[in-house]
Parts: structure tokens; sequence; C-alpha cells
């Protein structure tokens, strides 16, 4: 990781820079004036170069040697003052974003060029943007997961412990990733568990590898996702961004999307149509879905909401997701 600035930390370096020069300049005016020469012979050097149809040259020394040891001279005069004044030569550099590439997102290995770690991380932050992924779940990946939360005892009447069914989902999160870093996949997930037991950062642990890999996805908390598209109705709110045909669509072509907390509420019928149509087009184009839910698929059917279209999403689930339960002891109550 490199210390990139953020936007708001290079405006204000900037600004600084720019009045530390400022004041510099006006409290030595003779270092304005050895500057300010210097751009101007500087400037004068292509004239050298250049004749006109007459065979003229409008540059005012006699010789290109002569404008030369005259540079010369002003760049031995300006490096003398600045050592009298005990300033550094690169006094008035810019300020760079990016201390490796000085901005310019490529560096020099051996004899090739190669994009610079800033390059990543500002692709993997406009990844994030794109894809809904919110601050805190940047921060949640696959090495901040514990799973010491998870009891290894194993139950009465149970084959394994919460521990080794956690194992489990974390290592299908992790094969989905390098699944789909490999290929198209055509399977996605069905976490299901209490809140709190991990499900939402396993979910950003997949989205965070997958950006970093240029890879685009999405996610987006269901009724979240039905309060946009019902806003985009509601004419008179100026909020709305998109239009209900752009977010769906948006959605039903992403190579990853994740629906996070299906069933929570119990939608309209409206409501569920919506997202039946959203799963199933994602099903027909074979793209996978990650959802999380903190309910067992059984019980989805009636939780999610009349007709029968909950219940041909809950077989659009089936036939495409593995299914695997989460359950550990709520992880919020252990984070201080
Ligand atoms: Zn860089």
């Amino acid at each position: 990781m490199i210390d990139s600035l953020s936007e708001a930390a290079l405006i204000k370096a900037q600004t600084e820079r720019d009045k530390r020069i400022a004041t510099l300049r006006e409290q030595h005016p003779e270092l304005l004036g050895v500057e300010t020469a210097l751009l101007q012979e500087l400037s004068l050097l292509p004239r050298a170069l250049t004749r006109d149809s007459e065979g003229n040259s409008s540059y005012p020394e006699n010789t290109l040697e002569q404008g030369l040891s005259r540079l010369g001279r002003l760049r031995k005069q300006r490096m003398e003052l600045l050592e009298s004044l005990g300033l550094p030569d690169d006094y008035a550099a810019p300020v760079y974003r990016c201390p490796v590439c000085h901005d310019r997102m490529v560096i020099r290995r051996g004899d090739s060029w190669v994009a610079c770690e800033c390059f990543h991380e500002q692709r993997a932050a406009l990844g994030r943007e794109r894809a809904g992924i919110s601050q805190r779940m940047k921060e949640q990946t696959f090495a901040t997961f514990s799973l010491d939360f998870y009891s290894d005892e194993c139950l009465r009447g149970e084959q394994e412990s919460k521990y080794s069914r956690a194992l489990k989902v974390v290592d299908a999160c992790q094969q989905l990733v390098l699944d789909l870093v490999d290929a198209k996949v055509e399977y996605g997930l069905y976490i299901f568990g209490n809140p709190g037991v991990g499900k939402t950062h396993l979910v950003a642990a997949m989205a965070n590898s997958l950006i970093a890999e240029g890879i685009d996805v999405r996610y987006t908390v269901s009724s979240t996702l039905l309060v946009n598209i019902r806003a985009t109705y509601d004419k008179d709110n100026s909020e709305a961004t998109g239009n209900e045909g752009y977010i769906l669509t948006d959605l039903a072509t992403v190579p990853l999307l994740f629906l996070d907390d299906l069933g929570v509420e119990r939608f309209t019928s409206w409501e569920v149509e919506k997202l039946y149509g959203l799963i199933n087009q994602r099903y027909l184009a074979k793209l996978p879905t990650v959802f999380t839910s903190n309910l067992p698929l059984d019980n989805l059917e009636e939780e999610m909401g009349p007709g029968g279209t909950a219940t041909r999403i809950v077989s659009r689930i089936a036939e495409s997701c593995r299914v695997f339960l989460l359950d550990g002891e709520d992880l919020r109550f252990h984070r201080r």
C-alpha cells in the first residue's frame, strides 16, 4: 500500500505549496528575478533553431552557444541563491498525489513500464464506487474475517460444528472468486444465518477481491433496491437517479450481483415481481448471484411475499445456488 494523497489532502498540499513559494519570492525578490530571467531565456531557445524565409533568426543572442552559456550562468546563480537561503533546488516542485510515480501511473521496471500501485488503487476505488461498496465494507476482506467466533463444539444431534460450517462457507466464497477470475461461472451462493454472524463481511470480502482483479460487481440490499426502483416512479422526487430500466439492466448484466438481506421485510406483490424479473434475467443469462438472508431457503417463500412469484424466486435460487448456513455468535457484540 502506498500513501497516495486523497483529493482533499492534495488540494491542501498544493495550496500550501503555492503560498510558501509566493511568500519566499516576495521576501527574496532576487530569487524571483533570477527565476524569471531563466524562464525567459528558456522560452527564447527555440528561436535559435528556426530561421525565417530570408534565413534570419529572431534569437536575441548572437549564437546558440552564447545563449546556452547565459542559461548556465543563470542556473548557477539560482543554485547559489537557493543554497544561501537554505532551500532545496526542487523547492517549487509540484505536489504529486503519488510519491512513487509522480502521477504518471506507470513506473519503469527493468526495460519495461508497469502500472504503479496507485493505478490499481484508483481502479479499485472506482470499482467500489460503481459496485456500491461502502467505506466500512472496504475494510472487510478475507484477511480480516476471523473464525474465532465460531464454536468448534459439536452440538448434540449435529454432524459438524459451527466452526466447520463457517470454514466451508469461507471456502465456497473464495472458490467463487477464483472461479470468476478464471472464467465465467454459472453458479451463485445462498448464504443464510442470523443477523450479525458475518454474512455481509464475506460478501464484502468477495466483492473487494473481485474489484481488485478488475471484475465489475454490484452490491445492493434487496429492500434498498426496491426503494430505489420505486423512487424512479416518483416524479416529484429529485433525489431519484436513473430510471427503473437503467437500474435493472445494470444489475441484470453485471458479472456478479450481491443481493444482501433477502426476506428481511415482506414485499408487496409488485415488489416480488420486480425482484423475480431481475433474478430470472440473471438466471437465463447464466450470470451468478450471491444472496444472503436470515432465512433458510425453505422459509423464504412464505416470508418474502404473497403469490406464486415468491415460489418461483425460491426455485430459481435453489436451481442456481450452492446453499450454506453461517451460524456463529452475533459478531456485532464482539466488536468495539
Ligand atoms: Zn503511482
